[in-house]
């Protein structure tokens, strides 16, 4: 469910970088607790304006984040 184009700016130049590794907080979401209690986020950066997104690709960590998190 990626976007093709920036939220911000609407533009189409867009880099993505995945598995970020572990050097950098920012890449990482805490989901819950025990084994598997952080996400790894793919960084999405636009050329253009320099918006970044972030995404969760491990459909476990969906999962997880779906059936413990709160609804809005
Ligand atoms: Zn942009």
């Amino acid at each position: 469910m990626k976007r093709d184009k920036c939220a911000s700016c609407g533009s189409a130049e867009l880099r993505i970088r995945t598995s970020n590794g572990g050097t950098y907080g920012m890449n990482k979401i805490p989901i819950g607790h025990g084994r598997n209690a952080v996400a790894t986020m793919d960084n999405v950066v636009c050329i253009e304006c320099g918006h970044v997104d972030f995404y969760i690709n491990d459909p476990d960590a969906l999962a997880k984040i779906e059936q413990t998190w709160e609804a809005l």
